[in-house]
């Protein structure tokens, strides 16, 4: 998910406490079927699983995401990553959402949906994979999810209005599903057009970028 630039004039950049070297992942543009794909549950074992997330927060950082799910790296597995530090200056928000958003760091692994709650909200969503587009979009605003943290630790936690915004935004990714399949008919219509052009390569992005329908890289 990615937010409107001048929330990202304070980004705080979390590194990794590692002297790993990190690499930035090219993102799927919308389009590729990879987007699309079923994942699979990741296990204890998955090989160099702190690589791979080190490499995610760093393609997530350098993309000003808020978050990023692995089938955007290529990755059809059940993980996702979320960074709502940025939420820390926003007026809109209530001071103990952003008090709860400054340090909000998470990696979600297995992550499962245990109930939404709640009215719904409109907030105006963007995705990595989709530049240039952003539509409001409705969703419950209250969470209860299950996951593992990075270390395998299993949680069941509670989150409402931004933060469970940014887990539902991913937590789609990881059923194949992006924000642009909640609008409405006559929406989908009329940015059928910008979403032939992602997938084109068709579109200036500041980050690492691979398009399905051109083997143009960024
Ligand atoms: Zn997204």
């Amino acid at each position: 998910m990615r937010l409107v630039p001048p929330l990202f004039s304070r980004l705080i950049c979390i590194k990794n406490n590692s002297n790993r070297k990190t690499m930035i992942l090219p993102i799927l543009a919308y389009g590729d079927t990879i987007l699309r794909k079923k994942t699979k549950s990741l296990s204890k074992d998955y090989p160099k699983l702190d690589v791979l997330l080190d490499n995610m927060f760093e393609t997530m950082y350098a993309a000003k995401g808020i978050g990023l799910a692995a089938p955007q790296v290529g990755l059809p597995v059940r993980l996702f990553i979320v960074n709502a530090t940025p939420f820390e200056d926003d007026e809109d928000l209530t001071e103990a959402e952003r008090e709860f958003a400054s340090t909000f760091v998470q990696v979600f692994i297995n992550a499962k949906m245990v109930e939404e709650t709640g009215d719904e909200w409109a907030f105006n969503e963007g995705c990595l994979s989709i530049p240039e587009i952003r539509e409001d979009v409705f969703r419950k605003k209250n969470i209860k999810i299950e996951f593992y943290d990075e270390k395998f630790n299993k949680h069941v936690k509670e989150f409402n209005g931004i933060a469970a915004r940014i887990i539902q935004h991913e937590y789609d990714h990881i059923n194949g599903i992006l924000f642009t399949d909640k609008l409405s008919i006559l929406k989908k219509r009329l940015i059928k057009g910008k979403l032939e052009n992602i997938s084109r390569g068709k579109i200036e992005v500041e980050y690492r970028m691979r398009f399905p329908k051109t083997k143009k890289k960024h």
